[in-house]
């Protein structure tokens, strides 16, 4: 282990001063400047030039660095010793120091230059005149319009003691309920699900280094290849030493590439995925019935639930050949350790929790949770995303993942408070209900966005942002003018990652020391000394501290005796112990780093199978949006991009639309072209990057750009039910080329809004036989566009051989000629395949079409005496241009009657 290297910070204004029921109240020196610094004003006389350990300040993996920023320019490098990283950083990581002194800096607060009209410019303000301003605004609110007129949006980055003291500011200070927070876009839906089945929502209730133990991994919807890299090291020992992984993506990414097995689902059925799975490993006799007898409940309901999940109907609504889905049962269930691992790629949907809680139950029957090396896991993405969400900040929840409206919760944390029970308010909106609510007689007036850039980050980006325009006061506190905070009445600098002290939970359940290595700039104050000075204006700042210690120990307080437990937990013992793993509720306790071994926190101890079903996403590809659009992130850029798009430009590539190169044949776009994509919400460009890695009938866009490329002016807020997670990961889309590798200026202009258009009926009719899409192996058909499409010109064609004919058979084993109609000649340069035959008989024989290519029998459909058949054509196989292709009928001879028969091609 490193040892720690404590710096000494300046004297903070504020000081310990949260005590229970004795409540000091304060006043901080405010910094007086009002004018713009013409540059960066960093003090040089930073407190040490020693190294301080610390971390990176980007993703959940929270990798340890050494940081040497007295003088300029700061410099870092990997802990050789800290058990997550072990000396890995991914390039996001290593070139985090180039913020600190970046010239965008905010350095002093902005106000509009004329109060309430937006239109105005923002300009430099003194601190005293920029919190008047918001507490004028909050105070005026909540005269005319009540308290719950003031919304507060935290973020996933805030460190645990910004993000309990942020829920409290929004109860004890606003004294309102609408607070919520941009970890429900990102976690919310395995946290739900994690908290139904296990009764606790701890991301990964294993250390990392149990992946590199692990003999199998079925790994849904996650790329750490690109999205934290150093913990690919854990991977790639376990495949070193033998191990297989399954990794399951519409993309063939980083990850993909050295797994064992790759799965590419159709977007957005994940769920059935996970049910097919235990249907076979329930029909192999894979199931651990012991275990399922000893530590579950709930087995049999979802063993019935599942018995419809064949392996044939799951291969035709996920794609995945049923081999494959084979293979992956016995991966997993041969192996002696195996783990489920999903992440934002099976959870960000409308379904989001129940497909977590599908993977949960398979996990379950298959005996792993609190086994060695094996269980179910969820890979948190933002840095503080486990801590973010476990006190305070979400709108249904008290400190120690406590309930808001649990009578007993309430009165415990009350009384760490010093007020009231009565007076919490009750649960508010979710993130985006409270944001959508804005405008409306329920909505919020005011909103306080606290490390969030939602005009990026939120789905259905234009709404959003039409939202905002409606709001009587935004102020935003960040470090650079966001998209967000370029709309904000009030924007508050604030300190950065390096310049403040408080604690992270990692992706692990680890609570891990953020040291500090430099002062803000003069000018800037920290997020405590924000909340305390807004609440001593408000009278409640006895209530608060602007101490991060003092802090920790009042959370430790709250969280105590509750499901995420901190209270054995110091900054004395994080140091000494490369971060302490929650449930930790003594001084003595050693921590937890691996759960569920014994018992599971439910009341009675045992895990819950939970009976789900497949549903279609909410907006399925058809005739106008004839592709299946879904986002993500790149290895050099984090979330909304307001940090890592300031990067040097090398780090920083061309938004780009990743797309197959038959598709992006079909649409007449070349590499590098620039493209638009189209939603019914929104439109955005990007460069074409074609990959055959990736399915032909998706397309894939980073959600790290504003402007021009906001992917998220094209998401859905379709909401999943439980978790009010918004379905990111699919909706329907069209794209154009609108110009050549050379029009970069394209990437610059602003797409026109599309004209609405009404969704029409899907080409993919919903579920099972009906739900047309290309399968998986091979994946040879592009969505089908019609004639009749906006924006896209035609690129496939659908064609029938179709009609009713009389018949006279010549004998069962002699196929003739029925029509000469029922012929079709595949055009030289085009090819077409075969979707689905349907027929119908009115003989009391048995008959037979043949699908015959170039004379050569090639199908053979029998239908019955009186009877008719639907039969989807799962297995694809191209019929090249020149191919000719007849359907002929073989009955009984002498038999006659009459058939009508219908054969759907599609001509690419
Ligand atoms: S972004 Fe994540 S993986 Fe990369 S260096 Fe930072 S913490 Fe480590």
């Amino acid at each position: 282990m490193s040892a720690a290297r404590p710096v000494q910070p300046p004297p903070r204004p504020g000081g310990p001063h949260s005590v229970r029921g004795s409540p000091v109240s304060v006043a901080l020196p405010l910094p007086t400047r009002g004018a713009p610094s013409p540059g960066r004003d960093i003090p040089t006389d930073s407190p040490t030039d020693s190294p301080t350990d610390t971390h990176c300040p980007y993703c959940s993996f929270q990798c340890g660095i050494t940081l040497v920023a007295g003088s300029r320019p700061a410099t870092l490098q990997p802990q050789e010793d800290f058990p997550t990283n072990r000396g890995g950083l991914c390039s996001k990581g290593w070139n985090a120091t180039e913020l600190l002194d970046h010239p965008d800096r905010l350095l002093t607060p902005l106000v509009r230059a004329v109060p309430g009209d937006r239109s105005s410019a923002l300009r430099p303000a003194t601190w005293d005149e920029a919190l008047g301003r918001v507490v004028d605004g909050i105070t005026a609110s909540q005269q005319r319009y009540g308290r719950d007129s003031i919304g507060v949006f935290g973020g996933g980055g805030l460190t645990n003691e910004k993000a309990y003291s942020l829920g409290k500011f929004a109860r004890v200070a606003l004294r309102t309920a609408m607070i919520d927070y941009n970890g429900r876009f990102c976690m919310s839906s395995s946290a739900t699900a994690g908290n139904k089945a296990f009764g606790v929502d701890r991301g990964m209730p294993f250390p990392v280094s149990d992946i590199g133990e692990t003999a199998a991994i079925l790994l849904v919807g996650a790329n750490p290849a690109d999205t934290m890299p150093p913990a690919m090291q854990w991977f790639d020992a376990g495949r070193a030493a033998g191990a297989q992984h399954i990794v399951v993506d519409p993309r063939r990414t980083s990850t993909a590439q050295g797994a064992s097995v790759h799965l590419r689902p159709t977007p957005g059925t994940d769920l059935a995925l996970a049910n097919g799975l235990l249907h076979l490993a329930i029909r192999e006799g894979y199931v651990d019935q012991a275990y399922i007898d000893a530590r579950t409940t709930g087995f049999a309901a979802v063993r019935a639930g599942v018995r419809s999940f064949w392996p044939d109907r799951v291969e035709r609504i996920t794609g995945i050949a049923v081999d494959d889905l084979r293979r992956t049962v016995q991966i997993l269930a041969e192996a002696p350790s195996a783990m489920i691992l999903t992440a934002r790629g099976a959870e960000q949907h409308s379904n989001g929790t129940d497909t977590a809680q599908a993977f949960i139950n398979l996990a379950l029957a298959l005996g792993l949770p609190g086994k060695p090396f094996s269980g179910y896991g969820t890979i948190t993405g933002q840095g503080n995303g486990q801590g973010g969400r476990e006190h305070g900040q979400k709108a249904d929840q008290l400190p120690g993942y406590r309930r808001l409206d649990d009578p007993a919760a309430r009165a415990h944390v009350a009384a760490v408070w010093g007020i009231d029970p009565a007076e919490l308010p009750r649960p508010g909106k979710s993130a985006f209900e409270m944001l959508d609510a804005i405008g409306t007689p329920d909505g919020v007036r005011v909103l306080m966005v606290m490390a969030s850039n939602l005009v990026v980050s939120a789905p259905d980006a234009n709404r959003v942002a039409d939202r905002l325009a409606a709001l009587d006061l935004l102020v935003v506190s960040d470090i650079f003018l966001s998209e967000t905070a370029a709309r904000a009445d009030v924007v508050l600098p604030t300190a950065q990652w390096a310049e403040e002290e408080g604690t992270m939970t990692n992706f692990e359940g680890r609570v891990i020391h953020r040291r500090q290595a430099l002062p803000p700039p003069a000018g800037v104050l920290d997020d405590l000394q924000l909340m305390i000075e807004l609440a001593r204006r408000l009278d409640r700042g006895q209530y608060f501290s602007a101490d991060p210690r003092t802090v920790f120990d009042e959370l430790r307080r709250a969280s105590a005796g509750g499901i995420a437990d901190y209270a054995g937990i110091s900054y004395e013992r994080i140091d000494a112990e490369q971060g302490v793993f929650w449930p930790c509720p003594t001084d003595e306790h050693p921590g937890t780093p691996r759960m569920f071994l014994e018992r599971f926190p439910t009341p009675d101890g045992r895990a819950r199978f939970i009976r789900v079903e497949h549903r279609d996403p909410a907006e399925m590809p058809d005739a106008d949006y004839p592709f299946a659009l879904t986002t993500g992130r790149l290895l050099t850029q984090y979330q909304s991009g307001t940090q890592t798009r300031r990067n040097n430009a090398r780090m920083v590539p061309d938004p780009c639309v990743q797309l197959h190169p038959d598709l992006a044949r079909g649409q007449g776009i070349g590499a590098g072209d620039i493209v638009e994509v189209r939603t019914r919400r929104g439109a955005a460009r990007f460069r074409a990057q074609l990959d055959d890695g990736i399915r032909r009938d998706t397309v894939f866009v980073p959600f790290h750009w504003g402007g021009a490329s906001n992917a998220n002016t094209l998401t859905l807020a379709a909401l999943d039910p439980y978790s009010r997670m918004p379905e990111f990961k699919v909706c329907a889309a069209a794209l154009e080329r609108v110009g050549d590798s050379d029009d970069t200026h394209l990437l610059q202009q602003v797409p026109e809004r599309p004209v609405a258009v009404t969704a029409r009926r899907p080409t993919r009719p919903p579920s099972t036989a009906a739900r047309v899409r290309s399968p998986s192996r091979p994946q040879s058909t592009s969505p089908i566009t019609s004639s009749t499409s906006k924006g896209s010109r035609m690129h496939t064609k659908n064609r029938f051989l179709q009609g009713i004919y009389a018949f006279t058979g010549q004998g069962i084993d002699k196929p003739a000629v029925l029509h000469a109609d029922l012929t079709y000649l595949v055009p030289d340069g085009s090819v077409a395949q075969a979707l689905y035959f349907r027929g119908g008989n009115t003989s009391d024989e048995l008959v037979v079409a043949v699908l015959m290519r170039d004379g050569v029998p090639m199908r053979y459909f029998p239908i019955g005496a009186k009877s008719d058949v639907h039969i989807p054509l799962r297995v694809v196989e191209d019929m090249e241009g020149g191919t000719a292709v007849e359907l002929y009928l073989a009955a009984p001879d002498g038999v006659s009657g009459t058939v009508v028969l219908d054969l759907g091609l599609v001509e690419v």
